[in-house]
């Protein structure tokens, strides 16, 4: 077990960088006898070391203080179609980072075989000493329990033991979060919502989530099901989505809804550009509709403002509701970049209350596909040095 100034003396190292021992004790409000203490059995256990970028400058000795440049996390990203594995330092810095295209609905057998060989692969590109892992998944998942449940789109996998079949392969302590959530801590800890207590990351990709981030820490909910606001229901009568219903969020806006709608406009005649890409490819994108878009084909930019414009809508509720100090949005779709950005920064700013928008910055992931592995790495931090 940690004292709770030791936990604080990493955090502080983590999210800060190399302090020196007057800085540290004035942040903690220790006197100096008590903090050598503290420093003397993190130095005793290998996770601080003495010395760092300052002890070259001549002279004196520094007495900068900060973490062992050799703890490594490993930090995993599993999406709808794709896995990411990275690994970082104690800072969360990534080192190493490797993706490749692979369907969650594999199932947990294959899918979690990729990302132990894909993490043997980048440990090797930066050795060092492994203390933890982290790992996001594209569904709800039981944050106690380590591992999804009931999550739409991955059959297999529901009650799955994520955590301990990868801790028992890598020896060490595992973290599972939901995806949305690592990539909202991923922004406040490295990205755009750095040091911001109350923020909501949405992630519109294959499918659409809320992270939620309250006082500094992720809201999960009863059943770690918060945030899914994919399936808001918009109309009683809209599209088929692939949980079953029908008129959610994710069925207008989500990646799938794009290129099926892309497809009918092509088909149509009503965008010439997706048109020529759909008889040039044979298939139609998200990507290709935010290429036609920027390009100015009017049909495309239509489905952009389209989608936007209900995306706002409930990312205005959820402002209403919880007066977040920033919303932040990412994911694949929202590589669609400022023309998404403006239709939904006007119609939250249209519906919500002044007060609530008056100083909210709705802004786009400034850490875009690594915000999933270093909020993964953070989450796995938070847990070792906790
Ligand atoms: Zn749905």
């Amino acid at each position: 077990m940690r004292s709770r100034h030791e936990s604080r003396v990493l955090e502080l190292l983590r999210d800060e960088g190399p302090l020196s021992r007057v800085a540290l004790g004035e942040r903690l409000e220790l006197p100096r006898a008590k903090l050598a203490g503290e420093l003397s059995r993190l130095i005793d256990s290998g996770l601080v070391e003495i010395g760092g970028p300052a002890a070259s400058r001549g002279g004196r000795r520094s007495t900068l203080v900060h973490l062992a440049d050799d703890l490594r996390f490993i930090a995993v990203d599993v999406g709808a179609t794709s896995v990411a594995v990275a690994v970082t330092d104690g800072r969360c810095e990534v080192l190493a980072n490797e993706r490749e295209e692979c369907d969650v609905r594999l199932g947990p057998t294959q899918v979690l075989g990729r990302v132990v060989d894909l993490a043997g692969r980048v440990v090797g590109k930066a050795p060092g000493r492994l203390m933890g892992a982290g790992v996001g998944l594209p569904g709800p998942v039981s944050f106690r329990d380590g591992m999804p449940v009931a999550p739409p789109i991955m059959p297999g996998w529901d009650r799955y033991p994520v955590r301990e079949e990868l801790a028992g392969k890598w020896g060490r302590p595992v973290v599972v979060d939901n995806d949305v959530n690592i990539m909202a801590l991923g922004e406040r800890h490295a990205g755009v919502a750095r040091s911001l207590d109350d923020l909501i990351f949405v992630k519109i990709g294959t499918g659409i989530g809320c992270g939620i981030v309250v006082g500094g820490r992720v809201y999960r909910g009863v059943a770690g099901t918060a945030g899914d606001i994919g399936h808001i229901k918009l109309d009683d009568y809209g599209p088929a989505c692939a949980c079953g219903e029908v008129g959610c969020l994710e069925a207008y806006f989500g990646g799938a809804a794009l290129a099926r709608d892309a497809l009918t406009l092509a088909r149509s005649g009503r965008s010439g550009m997706l048109a020529a890409t759909l008889e040039e490819r044979g298939q139609l994108t998200a990507a290709d509709v935010g290429t036609a878009a920027a390009a100015g084909d009017f049909g495309a930019a239509n489905l952009v403002r389209e989608g936007g414009r209900r995306l706002g809508h409930v990312i205005a509720s959820l402002v209403s509701f919880l007066n977040p100090g920033m919303v932040v949005i990412g994911g694949g779709v929202s590589r669609l970049g400022h023309p998404l950005l403006a239709e939904v920064r006007s119609s939250v700013y249209r519906r919500s209350l002044p007060l609530a928008t008056g100083n909210l910055p709705i802004v786009l992931s400034e850490l875009g596909d690594l915000a999933g592995v270093t909020g993964a790495a953070w989450s796995a931090t938070d847990h070792i040095f906790n």
